[in-house]
């Protein structure tokens, strides 16, 4: 007789513990770490992942397991091992990390694969069994007919349309046995009407062969790699580097991730993939937030099954359940939409790192702009480093001028949003038929509406911040929680009718240009004007079809374009980064103005740039001025170290809130003194104070900052501190390892 055996899970509920369970003989055999089980779980049942086996277990009243569900583990043994390293390193229940790590539609096993019908023939059909059906029946005989023809099942819809049958006909054939109808699992595909023509490799200039090189050998020793950065200005060929780098990794019988920030997981990249792999293209996944729950569960399957050998995709997209990993790709290093604002608070471009090491595969990270923490770790040689200096088609670099808007407001008294000089550099783009993009990260008309009598203005009810004044929709609305409100005719507070409205965003932008330019064809491009599902495929075709002169938009037009007619871009307010109480204010700036910027002049002709902004002199936008990245590095490593910020000390934000302040800072108040006692000197901690952004959704929100280097035992202490304290119901407390957001 079998010994019975053990197992230790995490159920799919916040207890902060694992548990074990008895498994009956009869499942010991499908069982293993990683597998999908239904548990016993107080009154009622729940989901659960095995973490490990065990011979036995001294846990009281044990219970043996319900169900195993699946035939094979769900999570593979270094995606385990990653999910603790998670737990640990972001100060975060284990249980939460399981609910990134798994989407939600595979944890639930609730949607199946779609079902279709399909049709074949039973039975041999004869000319005379058509011909006796011809004349009473004469749809049916030319049913059969088709059916004769048939050499295998087909999916009885497309069958029908085909030959323009319809559905009782069929029925009337199966009913005389000459057909059947079953139902057979398909496959959700959200490429599969498109075809794709193979493109070959390009042959690469010698910065590109001698980065691949460097891919290369870390291929062939997986076992010592260190993560390579690759840093290649805007249009220096990085895509090609990936692509071939994944063909090598194929080529080892190996398979691959590619990241992609969601904002530029656009069509026009997923096909340059799928192009180049068009023989395998069954074999390359894409995962995105638009994918409907069928469609997630289906790409998850293709890779689960290790039907897929390349994935694509965002964040979450680097816990792809590939087996046998080669090559981790991270476009865009820098962006912080990498890092997942809520918990588990992790950075994908981080985490890609760890798992690369944890499967032994190489991790090739590019940017043209490398975040302060990557470009440190290279220049400590913890990353290898390999350089694209030159734009591969030998184009300059385009122009960048900067328009002091100081000067600009003597001039012309009322600030105009374009300065003139860029409004003479629209239209001789005009004339010269080439295209304009018009770059401000504010969506709305205008920022704010103030009572000149009493000086009220209006601000969302919720949240510390002015309502935005959105022209085409007549309302006003907070950007973040989503309010509205009806726009007044006059000031609800003192009854004036002295309202103003101040500040602007794109809907102002694009009012204006096309009021100066009323023979311009001028779209906006943010996420007001792009809420139909189209919209921004459509206006991205249509523009690089050159139907549009001038795109106005926010960060959706930032990144990751290619338009070759485009030589000018306009930054419209340089400063809306630049004064944020963030300390990488000054690094956002600056990869914002050089990623925008490389927008400019990808053709034939050099692009030329206009930077709009009241500081002309700050650093930031100096040295992105000079295309200076190790300038501009030098400088700001040198403010980091004066503050002991990244890359020098891991920085923790503690958010405390609720909906009633006094609550919440009495919290933040007793939480800080008790890190106090517990956190060595060698932990920066920094007073509870109110957040920049004290109100959001509701709540008042207060800070706790905490510097130090060892990262893994400070997350442990500060785990230990909370688990102790007790907290009112009413008060949320959110850790957040590396943060991003510091608002
Ligand atoms: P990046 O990703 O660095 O912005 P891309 O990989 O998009 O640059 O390359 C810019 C353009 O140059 C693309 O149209 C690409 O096809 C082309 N390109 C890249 N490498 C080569 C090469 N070695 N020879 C010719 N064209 C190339
Ligand atoms: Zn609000």
């Amino acid at each position: 007789m079998l010994k019975p055996s053990y197992i230790r899970v995490i159920i799919d509920r916040s207890i902060h513990r694992e548990l074990d369970y008895l498994v009956p003989e009869t499942l010991v055999e499908r069982i293993d770490v990683g597998s999908r089980v239904r548990v016993p779980f107080r009154e009622k049942s729940a989901l659960a992942t095995v973490v490990a086996l065990l011979p036995e277990s001294n846990a009281q009243g044990i219970r043996p397991i319900e169900a195993v569900l699946g035939d094979k583990p769900i999570l593979s043994k270094p995606l385990l091992e990653l999910a603790r390293w998670m737990s640990d390193y972001y100060c975060c229940p284990i249980e939460t990390v399981m609910r990134s790590l798994l989407p939600q539609v595979i944890r639930r096993a609730e949607v199946g694969w779609k079902k279709q019908l399909f049709v074949r023939r039973a039975r041999e059909i004869t000319f005379v069994d058509v011909e006796k059906l011809r004349k009473r029946a004469p749809k049916q005989a030319e049913l059969l007919e088709a059916l004769a023809r048939l050499t295998e099942p087909v999916a009885a819809a497309d069958f029908l349309r085909q030959h323009s049958l319809d559905n009782q006909t069929l029925r009337a054939v199966v009913k005389h046995g000459f057909a059947v109808m079953e139902e057979q699992a398909v496959q959700r595909d959200p490429h599969g009407d498109e075809k794709f023509i193979a493109t070959e490799n390009l042959v690469l200039n010698e910065e590109q062969t001698a980065a691949l090189r460097m891919v290369q050998d870390a291929l062939a020793a997986p076992n010592e790699s260190k993560p390579i950065l690759l840093h290649g200005v805007t249009g220096s060929g990085k895509t090609e580097i990936y692509l071939q780098a994944i063909k090598l990794a194929l080529a080892q019988k190996r398979n691959a991730i590619v990241l992609v920030p969601e904002i530029s997981l656009t069509p026009q990249t997923v096909e340059r993939f799928k192009s180049r792999f068009a023989e395998v293209q069954d074999d390359v996944a894409v995962l995105h937030s638009h994918l409907s729950e069928g469609e997630r569960h289906d790409e998850w399957h293709k890779i689960h099954s290790g039907r897929a050998r390349i994935v694509i995709g965002a964040r979450s997209a680097v816990f792809a359940p590939l087996e046998n990993l080669g090559l981790i790709v991270v476009d865009e290093e820098h962006e912080t939409s990498y890092k997942q604002e809520e918990a588990p608070r992790y950075h994908a471009r981080d985490v890609a790192v760890l798992r690369g090491k944890i499967e032994k595969c190489v991790v090739l990270l590019g940017t043209a702009t490398p975040s302060l923490e990557s470009y440190f770790n290279a220049t400590r040689g913890k990353y290898q480093l390999a350089t694209l200096t030159k734009r591969v088609d030998e184009n300059q670099m385009p122009l960048i001028r900067i328009v002091d808007l100081r000067q600009e407001r003597r001039k012309e008294k009322a600030a105009a949003i374009l300065a003139g000089k860029l409004r003479d550099a629209i239209a001789d783009r005009l004339e010269k038929r080439e295209q304009t993009i018009l770059f401000l990260n504010r969506r709305g008309f205008s920022t704010s509406l103030l009572c000149s009598n009493c000086g009220e203005s209006r601000d969302c009810p919720n949240c510390s911040v002015a309502l935005t004044f959105h022209r085409g929709a007549a309302r006003l609305s907070c950007h973040l929680c989503g309010h509205t409100a009806a726009v007044p005719k006059k000031c609800p507070d003192c009854g004036e009718d002295a309202l103003i409205y101040s500040g602007f965003g794109t809907e102002k932008v694009e009012a204006n240009v096309t009021q100066i330019f009323p023979q311009a064809v001028v779209r906006r491009m943010d996420a007001d004007s792009m809420t139909r599902k189209d919209a921004y495929r459509e206006t991205l075709r249509n523009f690089r079809a050159g139907k549009i002169d001038i795109l106005v938009g926010t960060q959706m037009i930032a990144k990751g374009l290619h338009f070759p007619n485009v030589t000018l871009v306009g930054i419209i307010n340089a400063d809306l980064a630049l004064h944020l109480p963030d300390f990488r204010a000054g690094e956002r700036t600056f990869q914002l103005l050089t990623q925008v910027s490389g927008r400019a002049g990808r053709g034939e002709t050099a692009g030329e740039v206009f930077v709009q902004t009241y500081t002309p002199f700050s650093p930031s936008i100096q040295f992105a001025r000079h295309h200076d990245f190790a300038g501009y590095f030098q400088q700001e490593l040198e403010f980091r170290e004066r503050c002991d910020f990244p890359p020098f000390k891991h920085a923790v934000l503690i958010t405390v809130r609720s909906a009633h302040e006094a609550r919440s800072k009495f919290s933040a108040g007793t939480l800080a003194r008790r890190l106090k006692e517990a956190l060595p000197n060698e932990f920066i901690l920094g007073d509870p104070t109110p957040a920049p952004l004290e109100k959001l959704q509701g709540q008042f929100r207060f800070h706790i900052l905490i510097r130090g280097e060892a990262i893994m035992r400070l997350s442990r202490l500060i785990r230990e501190v909370l688990d102790k304290l007790p907290f009112p119901e009413d008060v949320a407390v959110a850790v957040d390892v590396d943060p991003y957001q510091l608002l």
